[in-house]
């Protein structure tokens, strides 16, 4: 600023030497010009000229933004050269007014362009060095990544497929018929209690298992059928640690001709080898489906503490997985197979259990709460 305004002042002071710079410098200049007659309106075009000549120089010389700022208070500002200069031009004899306004008013301009040209050379020249500074650090991007759930639904559809399965899917509202009806699961059964079961106003309900797709899949294909269904399911409950409104079911279905329980276990064993390791033993007991008969439940070997007992399986070594068993004759017939040829098995698998052991999840509820620190883990 400094420099600056001493520059412009001693252009305009002509040949009575720099004025003093500081606060009151464009005060002064003022008072130079219009305290003295001594300077005709000649001498007043030409120090306007000097003094934009002088600007111009220093505004191709300016290094920063804060430099050219400098210049432009000292011209343009409040207290500027040209605010000073149009005070002085009101008293300039009426003859001349026109000489002396356009010397005021082309100068004017031509400070407010050299104004701008230097500004954004200035700006293009930080934008260049930005963009060539490879020693900044880069920008990290975040990037999303599967949910637990789907990672565990990926597995087990690629290791069920290397065994010869196809992805089934069916819609998540579907029919009392296909939901129960289909699947032996009579009217008085506790799970198609209105307390057990979201129904619409219709008749129609939200799954309650991914098995309406098994039914879906036989009404529509002859067999043999090698099918896994994932998906969503629901179920009124209150939500804890282990159980919630909703979860997902990965669901298997195979028929054809001469399918025994010793299918069923080999399925089940080489699932539990490929998902969990070679360690993992499964056992069978007996249980009771409405679709499968005989049915059962399967376990693995606990993989916390490989069977020796621990506080996660109970102590009893082997922790429940899923349900399954052979498909009940009367499910075949409903579908128009004829029990007599076909014969086959089905399984279904909750998702969050299978999750909550790989992972060693605590709570169910963890996988539903979009907790990015918790989701980052995976
Ligand atoms: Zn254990």
């Amino acid at each position: 600023m400094n420099i600056i305004g001493k520059t412009i002042s001693s252009a305009l002071a002509g040949a009575q030497g720099p004025i003093e710079a500081g606060t009151g410098l464009f005060t002064k200049i003022t008072e130079e010009l219009t305290g003295g007659a001594a300077i005709s309106p000649e001498e007043l075009c030409t120090r306007i000229n000097r003094a934009v000549t002088e600007a111009q120089t220093r505004l191709a010389a300016a290094a920063d933004a804060d430099e050219v700022e400098a210049v432009r208070i000292a011209l343009m500002g409040r207290n500027g050269l040209f605010q000073a200069l149009s005070k002085v031009i009101a008293d300039v004899p009426k003859e001349a007014k026109r000489e002396v306004g356009k010397a005021f008013n082309c100068g004017r301009a031509q400070a407010q362009k050299w104004l701008d040209e230097a500004g954004l050379r200035i700006e293009r020249a930080a934008d260049a060095s930005e963009s060539i500074d490879v020693t900044l650090p880069g920008r990290m991007r975040t990037v999303g990544h599967k949910h637990p759930i789907n990672i565990i639904v990926d597995d087990c559809v690629e290791i069920f497929r290397r065994m010869g399965f196809v992805v089934a899917s069916g819609p998540e509202i579907e029919t009392v018929r296909n939901n129960f009806d289909q699947l032996n699961t009579p009217a008085d059964h506790p799970s198609r209690d209105r307390g057990d079961t979201f129904y619409f106003a219709d008749g129609r309900i939200l799954r309650t298992q991914t098995s309406p797709v098994q039914i879906r899949t036989m009404e529509s294909h002859e067999p043999p059928v090698r099918i896994v269904a994932p998906g969503r399911v629901f179920r009124r409950d209150t939500p804890d640690a282990t159980h919630g409104m909703n979860f997902h079911q990965i669901e298997g279905l195979y028929i054809d001709r001469n399918v025994s329980m010793a299918d069923l276990k080999s399925v089940l064993q080489s699932f539990a080898w490929e998902m969990y390791g070679k360690e993992v033993k499964i056992r069978l007991r007996p249980h009771f489906f409405p679709f499968t008969e005989p049915s059962v439940e399967y376990d693995f070997s606990c993989m916390m503490c490989k069977g020796k007992g621990c506080p996660v399986c109970k102590q009893s070594g082997y922790i429940e997985i899923a349900g399954a068993g052979m498909v009940d004759p009367n499910v075949l017939r409903n579908v128009g197979y004829d029990p007599a040829i076909w014969s086959g098995f089905a399984f279904g698998m909750g998702i969050e259990r299978l999750a909550m052991l790989r992972y060693r999840i605590g709570d169910i509820r963890y996988l539903y709460e979009n907790d990015v620190r918790f989701l980052e883990q995976f």
